[in-house]
């Protein structure tokens, strides 16, 4: 009889399969697509020889997220930290950049380096409180609470219409922006802007990550971890209802709440029913991979060296392009996120050649093609980029949807990112991965503390399944000497 069942391989569902192996349990995990990995899936999406991640490529939290400490991923995969963590180039034609130093960005940003600094500096002094708070669910006493406040205090002066207040001049506000827009959503908002405070903290802590082979290094090395630990990985398999996968003592599902919903028919009492079929889903993406006969030609050359270029102007107007996609309209001009993995990665690419990685924002469900505002925005700041471009391929947002069903009309966060969507994930509880239903844990991104690569909610799921069920502590997760 199996312990424990895992129903869908991205990293969360690997996570909390991971755990339950290591404790000891008989673990089986299901995922419907023909290979593990969801959100962290690297393929020849164009030609052969060049791999691409599908979704997710820069890792804030593999070194930073508290179950990747654990499982000391460090030590598992090549994590590679550019030397420009990130940067937004400028209308003025240079570029504002953030180095792993602090001290460094601040000397470079200009007039307003010390505010950023004094924005900044006490939250990386306080680095792991930071980490703490963000990877649990807000409704709870912090463990650290100066930390809390400190954060939130950062949040306030980042996330109202009085954000301009401590600068004067566009580098430092378009550099925090451009980071504040992973987060979907309106801008200003409370809830961007603590996701980007995050992320720009981790820009000058460990860095972000860029994984050698792509994402999929990140997924292999759980699965393998898993593997080794006595656990099951059955791929193409689609679970359609509990029932497939009973007996199992503990089921924890990687899945969207409406999947939840579905799978769980008769026996999900009709409050908690209704909450998962309400469950709020935001816009969403349109990804462009390229191949490049070369790298992008940035009229800044410090992008050159940047894991991740973040297009769209001022912070005005990244602001007003997000608002758009807010509104349900496709902006001409998109705020685009760019990756260039092949700059510290060999091998993603031929030699002489590059991958680049892009997506923008758009509408739930939107059809349309972006290459052309994509490559447009991208040439503005590098002239001569639609010369190095060789092939492309576009996913929409219905194709992204299609791709993985938990981003639900292409939201890739699984879930609105508003200050509610943050709260009520899926919905209001002390411990919101345990559902009604005895035994049955959801682990997504859909539940605290959201999206990205983390670990963290399919962590906590298995460490509430491990108390619940089987009386059993948290095991150990490293790999020892
Ligand atoms: C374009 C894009 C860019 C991104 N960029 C980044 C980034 O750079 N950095 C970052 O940290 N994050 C990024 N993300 C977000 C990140 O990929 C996700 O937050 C993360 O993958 C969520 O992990 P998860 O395990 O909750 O779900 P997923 O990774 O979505 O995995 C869920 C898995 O469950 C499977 N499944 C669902 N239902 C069933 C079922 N009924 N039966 C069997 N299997 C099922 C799915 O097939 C899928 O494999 C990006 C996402 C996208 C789409």
């Amino acid at each position: 009889m199996v312990d424990v069942a895992v129903v869908g391989a991205g990293p969360n569902g690997l996570a909390a399969a991971v755990v339950m192996a290591r404790a000891g349990l008989d673990v089986t995990l299901y995922e419907a697509a023909d290979d593990i990995g969801g959100g962290s899936r690297t393929t020849e999406l164009i030609e052969p020889g060049f791999l691409h991640d599908v979704c997710s490529a820069v890792h804030p939290m593999a070194l930073a997220s508290p179950f990747f400490r654990e499982f000391e991923l460090s030590r598992r995969v090549d994590l590679r930290i550019p030397e420009v963590q990130h940067g937004t180039p400028l209308d003025t034609g240079g570029a504002a950049v953030a180095y792993q130093s602090l001290e460094r960005t601040v000397a470079e940003l200009g007039v307003d380096g010390p505010a950023y600094g004094r924005l900044l500096g006490p939250l990386l002094a306080r680095v792991d409180g930071v980490v703490e708070f963000t990877s649990n669910q807000l409704l709870r006493l912090p463990k650290d609470p100066l930390t809390a406040l400190l954060f939130g205090l950062a949040t306030l002066d980042q996330g109202t219409p009085l954000w301009g207040r401590r600068f004067r001049e566009e580098a430092a506000p378009a550099l925090l922006t451009g980071v504040m827009s992973h987060a979907l959503g309106s801008q200003p908002a409370l809830s961007s802007t603590g996701a980007g405070l995050l992320l720009s903290v981790l820009a000058h802590a460990g860095g972000w990550a860029v994984p050698v082979g792509g994402s999929m290094s990140i997924a292999r090395a759980m699965a393998d971890d898993l593997t080794s630990h006595g656990g099951t990985i059955r791929v193409g398999e689609r679970v359609d209802s509990l029932d497939q996968v009973r007996p199992a003592k503990a089921i924890l599902l990687d899945v969207a709440p409406p999947t939840l919903a579905r799978l769980g028919g008769s026996e999900v009492p009709d409050r908690y029913r209704r909450a998962l079929e309400a469950f709020r889903f935001g816009n969403a993406a349109c990804k462009v991979d390229f191949i490049l006969s070369g790298p992008v030609p940035w009229r800044s050359p410090e992008l050159a060296k940047a894991g991740t270029v973040h297009v769209g102007g001022s912070r005005r107007a990244m602001a007003e392009s997000e608002n758009l996609v807010d509104m349900g309209k496709h902006p001409a001009e998109p705020y685009v996120l760019v990756s260039q993995p092949s700059l510290v990665d060999a091998s993603r690419a031929p030699e002489g050649r590059q991958i680049l990685w892009t997506y923008c924002h758009v509408p739930k469900n939107s059809t349309v093609d972006m290459a052309e505002a994509v490559i447009a925005r991208i040439e503005r700041y590098a002239p001569g980029f639609r010369d190095v471009v060789v092939a492309s391929k576009t996913t929409t947002a219905a194709e992204l949807s299609a791709y993985n069903e938990n981003y639900v009309g292409g939201d890739f966060s699984a879930g609105m990112l508003d200050l509610r969507g943050l709260v009520q994930r899926p919905v209001v509880s002390p411990v919101p991965w345990r559902t009604p239903m005895p035994g049955v844990y959801l682990c997504s991104s859909s539940t605290p503390p959201g999206p990205g690569v983390t670990g963290m909610p399919g962590y906590h799921a298995a460490k509430h399944a491990l108390k619940d069920i089987f009386n059993a502590r948290v095991p150990g997760l490293g790999l020892g000497l």
